[in-house]
């Protein structure tokens, strides 16, 4: 059999090869606590702020202790809008959000709603993009917060950022964006783009698991979540995972160094994928932005078809993809960013992503275009809703 297509690049990605060599020498030689003021310890704080500091440069951060080390994105995000929510509460109680956020980010609202938030959830247009008439609309002087991701996970559409930004600090509010899936893919540069905390992920950018970061710029109003001995400038409690951070530095540097071709490299296998598939399988249509969209990222509907059949006939021809978001896959509901765009449930139901990413091979698309015919037409006429002409 020949070799995998992977195209889950969303769900999971694969470490770097150089990000596990970096990290090598801290299962094996090196240890001590980072908080220690001996040598074994200083050295480790040596490598923390090292590679806090790549993780800066990624995303242009004014100052490395902008970065809080977390475990990991969804921590990131429940960090960030508990702690600037709470932390807020004298000026307001309103917190505005896309319709399109990431479960992380709506559960943690929900949570923030029982806790006497109110919450508004602004609406986006066809392609995903965020209504910004509705946002000014939306944010008055008591809103504390407001939360839209960098680049959604499922359609790839990315979000006009500066203009949001400029939005929400004409209210004095705080803007957050979950920037996980943008982090590393595109140039994110929370300085320019205005984003005062934002969360990003290791995995995404094929560091380690088990590691993720909070951008806290200077002077935002934040408290913590975890407390304890006050590591992590006091915003993230617990002895680091010095190995996770110099992973997670390892990967930023290489996404900083290598964005621009890997960005260019995957776009081209996608773009030739995306048009194949557009043009050989019928009533097929691309979910999301079509130019503002991340470089890996291809969504695309197929009428008549259920996606969740679609991903295992595929994984039988070695393929794998997802029919949507791997966090809210143990819903059978389709996806709540696809109905916020206004595709009807049928359709939405019938919805593959394919994610590329960095070790994506040339012949990729082209392997995944060769069956999809096959495979989508095979399914249409065991399909009871699939009229006559497309069976
Ligand atoms: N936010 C977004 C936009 C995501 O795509 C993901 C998952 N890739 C997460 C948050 C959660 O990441 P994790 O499960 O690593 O915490």
């Amino acid at each position: 059999m020949s070799e995998v297509v992977y195209l889950d690049y969303a769900s999971s990605s694969r470490v770097d090869p150089r990000v596990a060599e970096a990290m090598l020498p801290y299962f094996k030689e090196l240890y001590g606590n980072p908080s220690s003021p001996h040598a074994l310890g200083t050295r480790m704080k040596g490598a923390l702020e090292e590679s806090r500091a790549k993780v800066a440069w990624l995303i242009n951060a004014e100052k490395p202790s902008e970065v809080i080390f977390t475990s990991g994105a969804t921590e990131s995000t429940n960090m960030l809008l508990r702690g600037a929510a709470f932390r807020s509460r004298e000026k307001g109680n309103h917190i505005v959000a896309s319709k399109i956020e990431h479960i992380s980010v709506l559960n943690t609202l929900k949570y923030l709603s029982k806790s006497g938030f109110e919450v508004t959830y602004l609406p986006v247009d066809s392609t995903g993009i965020l209504d910004l008439e509705a946002l000014k609309a939306s944010v008055t002087d008591k809103t504390v917060l407001v939360t839209v991701g960098y680049a959604n996970n499922e359609v790839g559409t990315i979000q006009p950022v500066k203009e949001i930004a400029e939005i929400v600090h004409s209210k004095r509010a705080l803007f957050h964006s979950d920037a996980t899936p943008a982090v590393g893919k595109i140039p994110v540069d929370a300085q320019k783009d205005g984003i005062d905390i934002m969360t990003i992920s290791s995995w995404d950018m094929y560091g380690p698991y088990g590691i993720g970061a909070a951008y806290v710029k200077k002077g935002s109003r934040m408290e913590p979540l975890i407390l304890g001995g006050g590591q992590e400038f006091g915003m993230r409690s617990g002895t680091e995972n010095v190995a996770g951070a110099v992973g997670m530095g390892k990967a930023s540097e290489l996404a900083k160094l290598e964005m621009a071709g890997d960005a260019e490299r995957i776009a081209a296998i996608r773009d030739k994928m995306v048009s194949r598939i557009l043009s050989e399988v019928p009533y097929s249509f691309l979910n999301g932005h079509p130019t503002k969209r991340l470089p890996n990222n291809a969504s695309i509907r197929f009428n008549y078809v259920e996606g969740e059949s679609m991903v295992l006939t595929l994984d039988m021809e070695g393929i794998i993809v997802s029919s949507g978001s791997a966090c809210s896959s143990k819903t059978l509901e389709p996806s709540h960013v696809l109905i916020a765009m206004g595709i009807p449930h049928v359709e939405a139901q019938g919805s593959l992503l394919m994610a590329l990413g960095r070790f994506s091979k040339p012949d990729d698309g082209d392997r995944v275009a060769d069956v999809l015919p096959r495979i989508v037409k095979g399914l249409r006429q065991m399909s009871p809703i699939a009229p006559p002409e497309v069976r």
